[in-house]
């Protein structure tokens, strides 16, 4: 799938400093030639899907903006990103905004005309509403469903809100009875805080689905938390979807529904690393990050840090 030369790489912030010029992620040149990219990252601004605080559309401007600090080298995974993968920023999916079953077409094709150059997606949300159909496209095109690792502390399994199927709670219900994910290999991480019911969580466990929630996560502790991770994904096709609320509200402040008792982004960090380490990596979404309330940007900086992981695995399973 590697592309022989690397097409696309970021401005060189040795010579031209990082704050200036137009904002792209990670400085990578923004354009619409798939043949040349391994890895196309694109915006979904996106929030009619929000239960609560809305301002998700605002997303992908706010990631693009702190991503501007990230660096080519990544300790963590050991690789250079850009002398390993040609990464391009797509730009956004157009949207209509109030209107889910249209956004959500063309959030369809436009994911469906990234997979079918043979590149890799990453896309920046948006609510998380937008990872239905995202599945919809990328399953289509690979011709099967993937394994789900969905890190959240949600579940966003109810299978409607207000006599509506889809807003930023549901995706995954969805993509359950549509057969987008492979049951027995998906995973639901971090999920916690308070819920509608007792048996909220009763479906995906019904269907088959593993769940870690956050006490849990807590108490098992990051090493075997990976295990378990890695021995439910290795060998299929893996597709991760990072609500970035699964970091405590401390971390991750700017987003629609906070939740405490959460984890930190060391803990995120190191969760991606270890668990996405030489896996199948057919895509990613990073949702749910809310500029508006954004102290300090921290959650942005979080959610292109962990883009940035993301990236990292990719280069490192070819460099
Ligand atoms: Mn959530
Ligand atoms: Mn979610």
């Amino acid at each position: 799938m590697l592309k022989k030369e690397i097409a696309y790489k970021p401005i060189d912030s040795l010579k031209s400093p990082r704050f200036s010029g137009v904002r792209t992620f990670m400085r990578l040149p923004h354009g619409s030639n798939l043949e040349k990219a391994d890895v196309a990252i694109f915006g979904i601004p996106f929030d009619t899907g929000t239960s609560f605080r809305p301002g998700a559309r605002f997303g992908p401007a706010a990631i693009r903006d702190a991503s501007s600090i990230l660096k080519p080298y990544c300790p963590l995974t050991d690789v250079n990103i850009v002398e390993n993968i040609s990464v391009l920023d797509y730009g956004d999916i157009d949207t209509v905004p109030g209107y889910m079953d249209d956004s959500f077409a063309k959030i369809e094709d436009g994911i469906t005309k990234i997979c079918k150059a043979g590149v890799i997606p990453l896309g920046m949300g948006g609510d998380h509403s937008i990872s239905l159909p995202l599945l919809r496209g990328l399953t289509k095109v690979q011709g099967g469903p993937v394994a789900l690792l969905h890190f959240d502390a949600h579940s966003d399994t109810i299978p409607d809100y207000f006599g509506r199927p889809y807003n930023h709670g549901t995706p995954f219900y969805w993509a359950i009875k549509e057969g987008l994910i492979e049951l027995n290999h998906s995973i639901q991480v971090g999920i916690r805080g308070p819920l509608y019911s007792k048996d909220a969580l009763d479906y995906p466990k019904s269907k088959g689905i593993e769940i870690i929630t956050g006490p849990q996560l807590h108490d098992m502790g990051l090493g075997c938390a990976v295990e378990a991770i890695r021995r439910r994904i290795e060998g299929r096709p893996v597709y991760v979807s990072f609500d970035v609320d699964f970091l405590d509200a401390a971390y991750a402040p700017g987003t629609g529904t906070p939740e405490i008792g959460g984890f930190s982004t060391h803990e995120a960090l190191q969760l991606m690393v270890g668990s996405c380490r030489g896996m199948n990596l057919r895509g990613m979404d990073l949702v749910e990050v809310m500029p508006a309330q954004d102290n300090a940007g921290i959650t942005a900086l979080a959610g292109a840090s962990l883009m940035h992981v993301f990236l990292a695995q990719i280069a490192k399973k070819i460099s």
